[in-house]
């Protein structure tokens, strides 16, 4: 086990039933911690969540939930996923966002604060981030969201400066870029039913379980026109969260960080990707650009890599991205699981 992480109790870790919180569970798991879950299965499977995990359905805005998790567990640090994450829907339904993100992550960070306090990790995303020209984003680019999902989440992230700055204790933000791909021991991976991901909608059509896939805008500010993301493996990632708790246990700074590759790939280069697994072309069509999104976001990775100086991540490849997403809903498809 990594030395700071020793002496920290239980990790708390909220929406861990669902894509990047499972991940996230296993690897905790993995490495030597105790894991108790708090989903609400609003939009988390139940059977996603690690056996070896203590599960607790219930909401991260239950006080005295969480005070009794808390208590019963001993748990000593929060890392907090559960959440609203599709920009689009957040466009068309803006309060479920703010009520979800903004509204109940605070009252989970009061309940945690009336407590003294513990390392908290929250969740954020690129979403926050002012739509830049082609560049990658450094974490103080500007803010300013365009969609409510990055606001909401961007509130979150000041709320929790402040909640911190008064109570004392240490936090991280997280900002994702694109989280893709799926624990390549199979154990968990996107298991929702509803896809909105360009990975899993991709890897969906792949498999026949939808006629096609849709390039959403082909005219964009970017060298081929389509959307340019940064796509970071989900168990990269996961990994990346033990570490920041061993950062935060261990009397690391606090603040904001970027959680990316620095490496840009296009919505036909993702496509691309797949074929070449695939062995065969993919059906696609085009439509029209989404809404809320924007033509480009790459990170700049510099601060996580110097922050977590330990954290090595092993899955960059776009093809071992597409590979693991790929074994995954194949494993679904098996199953019956969609
Ligand atoms: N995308 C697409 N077809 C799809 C889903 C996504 O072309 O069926 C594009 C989307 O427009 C965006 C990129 O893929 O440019 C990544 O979208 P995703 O929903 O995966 O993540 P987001 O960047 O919106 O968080």
């Amino acid at each position: 086990m990594i030395a700071a992480l020793r002496d920290l109790g239980a990790v708390l870790i909220t929406g861990g039933a669902g894509y990047i919180g499972s991940h996230t569970a296993w690897a905790c798991l993995d490495a030597g911690l105790r894991v108790v879950i708090l989903d609400n299965l609003s939009t988390g499977v139940r059977h996603a969540a690690p056996p070896k995990a203590v599960f607790v359905e219930g909401a991260v805005e239950d006080r005295d939930l969480v005070h009794e998790v808390i208590r019963t567990y001993e748990v000593g640090a929060v890392l907090h996923f559960a959440a609203s994450t599709i920009v689009e829907e957040s466009m068309v339904d803006p309060d479920k966002y703010h009520r979800n993100n903004t509204l109940n992550s605070f009252r989970l960070m009061e309940a945690i604060a009336s407590l003294g306090g513990m390392p908290f990790i929250l969740s954020s995303t690129a979403a926050v981030y002012a739509p830049s020209p082609q560049g990658r984003l450094t974490e103080s680019a500007s803010v300013d969201p365009v969609s409510p999902y990055g606001l909401s989440k961007l509130r979150a992230e000041q709320l929790l400066a402040g909640t911190a700055s008064v109570f004392g204790f240490p936090y991280l933000a997280m900002r994702y870029f694109n989280v893709a791909g799926a624990d390549p021991l199979g154990r968990t991976g996107p298991s929702a039913r509803s896809a909105t991901h360009l990975l899993k909608v991709a890897v969906q059509a792949a498999l026949g379980l939808r006629p096609t896939l849709p390039i959403h805008g082909r005219s964009h500010d970017t060298p081929d026109g389509a959307c340019v993301r940064d796509y970071i493996h989900v168990s990269d990632l996961a990994q990346a969260h033990v570490h920041a708790l061993a950062h935060l246990a261990g009397g690391g700074a606090s603040g904001v960080v970027n959680c990316g590759t620095g490496r840009g790939a296009s919505v036909l280069e993702v496509v691309a990707a797949l074929e070449a697994e695939l062995g065969r072309a993919l059906p696609t069509t085009n439509a029209a650009a989404r809404l809320g999104d924007v033509a480009y976001a790459v990170a700049d990775e510099t601060k996580l890599r110097q922050l977590l100086p330990d954290w090595t991540p092993r899955y960059e490849d776009l093809g071992l991205i597409v590979r693991s997403a790929l074994a995954w809903e194949r494993h679904m498809l098996a199953h019956a699981a969609i």
